[in-house]
């Protein structure tokens, strides 16, 4: 892992060192929370920023016979640390092998690897660090050279965190996005009524039938749009895209008010009409919409009880995805009304798929207008991401990849970004020492900038 790490040949090493390391960083889509930077948190220890809520370093650890208790549970931090540490030399050939000490080296300056032998000094050095000023959390976003940060943020969030960051004059543009997935969690009526009664609340509107109810969520998708909101994410295992009629919303919209649940019928149609609707709030505001499909998630009944969710326990799933897809992609563009569209499929089964789709709905207004997102979760490797760009660049364009993202709840994530820029030059550079693309520097290095950082920053459009 020196400098010329899955650089392997003297174009990737060229293409990267003078072209894609001196692009500042575009996360459009993270999980970070707005808060913490807007408080400039600094933290206790390497254990609190690095392991807590990392679900990928939970699985790793649970799968190399470490308790729960080191995991999530209540161990020291250092307990957990030392766990983390007795794991790392078994993810060999894992990416958290790479993260790891990609991590330790571009924020903490460690070239050590990280074992049971070198915990303790590592976690002391760390920790110094971390205790100074130069580690905030702001100064640690600087330290990636971060030039745009989207986190994800529920309908009914105040944002007021958006507008603190906005007002202490962070350079750093931190905006929100918007994720409506509980306006459509129908599934169970008592938690979609607490939910509605809340965005009533925050959209002052009283919601008393399906009409006020989208009208209240208009409001709130205008007032992110003020808040200098771009874009949209919805999480689904797959696009739904079933037939029905107006009078079929208001009534199932009626029957889940009155405290009754639905039949799956319902609400298979009701979040039809749903993403349907989004879609076109996204589209009258000129923004983005992203679909994260394909996980399964919540696998283990047992974990779940004692963790909740988003504690690693999602796999990839085998949805079907075409026929949904393409009808609802087909309804909005019928209308005229089809928006920017970014796609991430977590089954790599699917990437040809996606990528043949997107083509389908390219219609000459916007370069690159709709977008196989970056190799997403168990994707986002090497092999993964090596497949995701095989996939656009045999059926779409690569030159217009809006490129990659954190997807991250850690400050720590940034260098994943460099993991891909790496990944990135090597696959053109092969294909330059193969004879099978021109040697033009000034071609490719410009491609190369383009995917890094200036595809996303025209592709979204966001105001500065
Ligand atoms: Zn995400």
């Amino acid at each position: 892992m020196d400098e010329n790490f899955l650089l392997q040949t003297g174009t990737a090493q060229k293409l990267y060192h003078q072209h894609a390391v001196k692009m500042p960083i575009f996360d459009y889509h993270c999980h970070i929370p707005p808060k913490e930077i807007a408080e400039d948190k600094r933290f206790e220890n390497i254990t609190q920023i690095w392991l807590y809520g990392d679900h990928y370093k939970w699985r790793a650890m649970r799968a190399n016979g470490i308790d729960e208790r080191f995991c999530t549970g209540d161990a020291s931090d250092w307990e957990k640390f030392e766990k983390w540490a007795e794991t790392v030399p078994c993810t060999l050939r894992n990416p958290l092998y790479h993260w790891t000490h990609l991590e330790l080296k571009r924020f903490f300056g460690i070239e050590k690897l990280l074992n049971p032998s070198s915990a303790r000094e590592i976690w002391d050095e760390c920790n110094s660090k971390l205790h100074t000023a130069d580690y905030s959390v702001c100064n640690i976003i600087r330290k990636a050279r971060v030039h745009t940060i989207c986190t994800t943020d529920d309908p009914t969030d105040s944002l007021e965190y958006h507008r603190q960051i906005k007002g202490s004059g962070f350079e750093v543009h931190v905006f929100p996005a918007w994720r409506p997935d509980k306006a459509m969690a129908v599934e169970d009526f008592q938690s979609f009524n607490e939910y509605v009664n809340k965005l009533a609340e925050v959209a002052g509107i009283t919601i008393d039938s399906f009409k006020s109810f989208m009208e209240a969520l208009n409001r709130r998708h205008e007032f992110f749009h003020a808040s200098g909101c771009r874009l949209s994410d919805h999480g689904l295992e797959t696009i739904m895209a079933g037939d029905y009629t107006e009078k079929e919303i208001r009534d199932i919209f009626k029957k889940i008010r009155h405290g009754n649940n639905l039949s799956d019928n319902e609400i298979y149609k009701f979040k039809s009409c749903m993403l349907y609707e989004f879609g076109l709030m996204d589209h009258s505001r000129g923004w983005t919409q992203q679909f994260h499909l394909g996980a399964l998630r919540n696998n283990s009944t047992r974990l779940l009880k004692e963790l909740g969710p988003d504690t690693g326990l999602d796999s990839i799933g085998d949805f079907e995805i075409a026929r949904p897809l393409s009808k609802f992609l087909d309804r909005l563009d019928m209308q005229n009304r089809l928006t920017k569209t970014i796609l991430y499929n977590l089954n790599p089964r699917d990437n040809e798929l996606i990528a043949t789709m997107m083509g389908n709905f390219q219609d000459g207004s916007v370069p690159g207008k709709m977008q196989f997102g970056s190799g997403w979760w168990f994707l986002d490797q090497k092999d993964g991401m090596e497949k995701q760009m095989n996939a656009m660049s045999n059926l779409g364009l690569l030159s217009r990849f809006v490129g990659m993202l954190t997807d991250s709840r850690s400050f720590l994530s940034y260098p994943r970004h460099e993991y891909f820029r790496r990944t990135l030059c090597n696959l053109i550079g092969k294909d330059v020492e193969n004879g099978e693309i021109p040697n033009n520097p000034e071609l490719l290095g410009q491609m190369v900038e383009n995917i890094c950082f200036n595809n996303a920053k025209t592709y979204f459009n966001f105001e500065y």
